[in-house]
This record gives structure tokens, sequence and C-alpha cells, in this order.
């Protein structure tokens, strides 16, 4: 079925839903053993990683590993594994060859960070990505900016994606959050409230909204795999 369609026909089956309910639907009805989630282990990844856990602990979840990553993110990650019990976590890692080639002094984050995402995110993502029909991320529409009118439901041209917390508001997340005692990502009692690579993740600024400290200094909001459709044209982790 085209992609066009079939989110069509998802949006009539499962359009109402959100959240673990979402979750339950898309995982055990519509992509049985072929669906992944994606996940950043960062500031607000435990609440679908849980409700992840809660529907199928043996859920695909992928982390992309760019060896740019705080330490704090990568203990947390397994403190959360460990806690939530999730049994398919895969730490993806970019290729060496390639990073010895494109970035051999760990920089291009600071020349071109749009070519250091693609190489150290994009590229292993879709390689990680092979062989499911669609993925889950933990974009919202609270989050601001090109994520205002996120759709729970779409598609990046091969695949679809599902957005469980597109139309959740904060004190949704929150009221969820607490119920599940979650524990919160170790570098957010040191200002940080939304959490990536170390070199592009500062505290946000004066005024702005959670995510305003990534790529501060670069006019940058997204890493870029949710702006590719995998052909190379833009287009349309927990
Ligand atoms: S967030 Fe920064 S360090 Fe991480 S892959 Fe993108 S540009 Fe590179």
């Amino acid at each position: 079925m085209h992609l066009d369609a079939q989110i069509a026909d998802l949006a009539a089956r499962y359009g109402a839903l959100d959240g673990a309910d979402l979750l339950r639907a898309v995982i055990h009805e519509a992509f049985p053993g072929r669906i992944a989630v994606v996940s950043s282990f960062g500031a607000e990844a435990a609440l679908g990683l849980a409700m992840v856990a809660e529907v199928d602990p043996a859920t695909p979840v992928i982390f992309l590993n760019t060896r740019k990553h705080f330490p704090e993110t990568l203990a947390y990650r397994d403190a959360l594994i460990a806690r939530l019990g999730l049994t398919d976590v895969r730490s993806v890692e970019p290729d060496p060859s390639a990073i010895a080639g494109a970035d051999p002094d760990g920089l291009l984050w600071q020349r071109n960070p749009d070519a250091c995402c693609y190489l150290r995110k994009v590229v292993p993502l879709e390689e990680s990505l092979h062989g499911f029909a669609a993925w889950v991320t933990g974009r919202k529409r609270v989050h601001g900016g090109s994520r205002t009118a996120l759709p729970t439901l779409e598609h990046d041209g091969r695949r679809v994606k599902i957005n469980p917390f597109a139309r959740w508001s904060q004190s949704q997340i929150d009221h969820a959050w607490q119920a599940r005692d979650l524990p919160e990502h170790p570098m957010i009692p040191f200002g940080y409230t939304s959490v990536g690579c170390m070199p592009c993740t500062r505290e946000p600024v004066p005024g702005g909204g959670r995510r305003s400290g990534r790529w501060a200094e670069f006019g940058k909001t997204e890493c870029g795999i949710h702006g590719q459709t995998w052909d190379g044209g833009s287009g349309g982790g927990i």
C-alpha cells in the first residue's frame, strides 16, 4: 500500500489514540515485529520508553550513539534499560571508516553540523531501520518550532512514523511521568531541558523553549533524522 494511503488507513483506525494506547495498537496490531522505537535517552525519553516496556519490553529500541554524547546520557541509558526491563536496545554507531574520512579531528560539528548529524545520525539510523515498516519518535507539539503542527501519524518517504505524544500537553507528560516515578536525566539538575550531543547542547536561552539550547549558536533546530525522506530531499527519538 502506498504510504499516503497507509497513513489514511491508520488514521481511520487509530487517529483518536495517543500515548500508550497508540503504542499498544501499532506494536501489537498494525506492525507486529516490524516496528522500532528511536530514542535519544534524553531529557524526556523515559516516559515513552516506560510505556513501550509496559506494552512489550522486547520492542526494538534504537539509540544513535554518535560518540558525542554526555557520559551521563550513556549511564542513564544503561540505568533505564535495567529499570524498565527493555530487552532489545540497539546502540547504533557511525561507521568508523566514514568518521575517519569525513571527521578525522572530531570537529565536524563545529564546521558543518548538518554534515556531522548526517554522518553520525541520519546514515546510521537509516541502516538500523532496514527491515522495519514503521518507527516511533518522542517528538511533541509543545516543543515548539517546526513541531507545533506535528501529526501523530506521518511518513518519511519510506516508512510510517508514529509520534504518540505529539498532541500531549506538558501537564499530561508531567502527570504520566510522576505516576511512574521515573528518574530524571542526570543533566537536568545542571539546568538542561533538552539533552543531545555534548558539543551541541547548552542550557536553554532565556525566554527560549525547552529545545533552545540545542545547536544554539548555529541557527539549527533539528538533527536531520526528522527532515529526511532518504532520497536526498527534505520533507516530512522518544
Ligand atoms: S548533534 Fe552535534 S555532535 Fe551530534 S551528530 Fe549533530 S552536529 Fe554532530
